[in-house]
């Protein structure tokens, strides 16, 4: 089977380095590889949104659908002043990867649109969400694409990315997740990714015969996924010491009060530095404070060649999506730390956007308490797949999780027809 994508189209990414990795150890034929590696879709729209100040201006966005052998497109959408394409391809990538690990019956892909978010008022804000979903609106739909939130996006605007596609389509909840509670949103979304982590952190440290009670955390990102994260470890005992979002952060080697420093970010335009009993502290000494466990769950690439060597951490929680780059692991795997990869470790999210899709498609509400339940079942299971893949294959937890992911859709590849068959090869 040959590729006729043009040399100068090929996706950059280093994802693609994790997956031929895996189609090689699985000794997948060189056809697999090019449709795991490459997209299947990409949209790039133009959203021109009249400001407040009476002028319009011009926003860019994009959709990519990865990969759908599994099932219908899944991933979040971003507004990010740096959104590139090619970052939204590898996010929309690891979600594929992301989705087969948790075996769920979704493809992967990602949204971005091109915006610094804290510029735009709420009513800017509803009409480039608007904007941009009237847009996808083609390619998007409850059996096509589902998006969901991501950074800088809220359940609100999930609310109205489903009011803009309804007008179009009829009243479809299903189209979208993370929506509000009141609008067919799941109970336990919100904290869904935050406590997905948790649980598999939680685990790690049992296995390791240790407890998190006491052990210290330095966390980036004080949004979504690292509230609640952070909040669910105080909880168990854990001592976040550090914690920083995008104008700097806070240090206290007591541990910080979780729910007072979001009341002080809320309450001081988003500076957390002068929060009481602490010291300001920049995101890059962050990353290298020594503590038993650090969490980016901000940006991408923040941990890579240049700095990883400083890091002091035993355990990286990757709560963000791809945040330490190959090079950047390279370094940190010959110091000896553990990486429980994005893939397996902010999966909680999509897993109980899952949950809200079925409910959708039943008109019916699960409890809180089955959601959480349900979300731990899963993410655990899919833990021990990986480690028993880990220790079978002699890999790390990130090889592991692709390895079993990239099976998974081959399968499901293979048997629509998309790949060569067995008895082809
Ligand atoms: P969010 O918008 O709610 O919060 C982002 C946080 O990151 C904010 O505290 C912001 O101040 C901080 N931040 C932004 N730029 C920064 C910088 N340069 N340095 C330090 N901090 C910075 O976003 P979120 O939903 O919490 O997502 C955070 C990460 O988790 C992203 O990488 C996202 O892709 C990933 N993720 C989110 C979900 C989800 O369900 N929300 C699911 C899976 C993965």
């Amino acid at each position: 089977m040959a590729n006729h994508m043009p040399d100068s189209e090929k996706p950059t990414s280093y994802l693609c380095g994790y997956i031929e990795a895996a189609v090689q150890q699985l000794n997948l034929p060189e056809s697999s590889r090019d449709l795991l590696t490459n997209a299947y879709r990409e949209l790039r729209v133009q959203i021109p949104v009249r400001r407040d100040s009476g002028e319009m201006d011009i926003f860019y966005g994009y959709r990519v659908q990865h990969n759908g052998a599994l099932g219908p497109y899944k991933g979040g959408i971003r507004f990010h002043p740096e959104v590139v394409l090619n970052e939204v391809r590898d996010l929309a990538s690891a979600m594929t990867w992301k989705n087969a690990l948790m075996c769920l019956p979704f493809g992967g892909a990602k949204g971005g649109v091109i915006c610094n978010p804290y510029t735009l008022s709420n009513r800017e804000k509803e009409a480039l969400m608007r904007g941009f979903t009237s847009k996808i609106s083609l390619i998007i739909g409850p059996y096509r694409d589902i998006p969901a939130p991501d950074m800088n996006t809220n359940a609100q605007m999930m609310a109205w990315l489903m009011d803009e596609y309804g007008k179009k389509h009829g009243y479809s909840p299903a189209v979208v997740t993370g929506k509000p509670v009141e609008l067919g949103g799941s109970l336990g979304r919100k904290e869904a990714t935050g406590r997905g982590a948790f649980y598999l952190l939680e685990d790690y440290y049992k296995k390791a015969s240790r407890s998190l009670n006491g052990a210290t955390v330095a966390l980036q990102g004080f949004g979504n996924v690292g509230y609640h994260v952070a909040a669910l470890l105080e909880n168990a005992g854990a001592k976040v010491v550090a914690l920083a979002n995008h104008l700097g952060g806070v240090y206290c080697e007591a541990g910080l009060d979780i729910q007072a420093l979001k009341a002080y970010e809320k309450d001081n335009a988003y500076q957390l530095a002068g929060f009481a009993d602490s010291s300001a502290l920049t995101n890059e000494a962050l990353l290298a404070l020594n503590v038993d466990c650090l969490i980016p769950a901000a940006l991408g690439h923040v941990i890579h060649e240049k700095n990883a060597d400083a890091v002091q951490a035993r355990v990286i929680l990757e709560c963000a999506n791809l945040p330490v780059t190959p090079q950047g692991e390279k370094i940190l795997e010959d110091k000896g730390v553990v990486i429980l990869p994005d893939v397996l470790a902010n999966a909680g999210g999509v897993t109980v956007s899952y949950f809200e899709w079925t409910q959708n498609l039943q008109q019916f509400q699960w409890e809180a308490a089955k959601v959480n339940q349900e979300l731990k079942t899963k993410i655990l299971a899919a833990f021990e797949k990986v480690i028993h893949c880990k220790e079978t294959h002699g890999l790390n937890y990130r090889q592991a999780c692709y390895r079993l992911a990239v099976e998974r859709v081959h399968k499901a590849s293979q048997l629509r027809g998309y790949t060569n068959n067995l008895s082809e090869q």
